[in-house]
């Protein structure tokens, strides 16, 4: 299932769409904020491509986050994993777990 990144030439917002085929990806999506079909294809952010370790390193827990941030759910307990090792502290395999559940989990409430 793809999902890609746009940005809304309405209202400005960035958001990711998942698609559940090829085929529906081609058709031209609602934008989530404001209902209008004006969104663009982001694809300088190939930020789905990015290993994990990738994110982390890029992601900056001292700066402020919109709103955007949380609506990808692939930034999900990214923050708390972060704090965590710059803390020295193991979260443990659990914790990896209820990420994931509360990532795939969040995809499926955004559809
Ligand atoms: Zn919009």
């Amino acid at each position: 299932m793809p999902i890609y990144e746009y940005r809304c030439q309405e209202c400005g917002k960035d958001q990711s769409v998942l698609f559940l085929s090829q085929r529906e990806a081609q058709s031209r999506p609602r934008c989530k904020h404001c209902g209008m079909r004006r969104l663009k294809r982001l694809l300088s952010r190939f930020a789905h491509h990015q290993t994990e370790a990738a994110r982390l390193q890029d992601f900056n827990t001292g700066s402020a986050r919109d709103e955007s941030f949380y609506k990808d759910s692939r930034n999900v307990g990214l923050w708390a994993k972060k704090r965590a090792k710059e803390m020295g502290v193991d979260l443990g395999s659990q914790f990896e777990e209820t990420v994931e559940k509360a990532r795939s989990g969040k995809i499926l409430d955004e559809l």
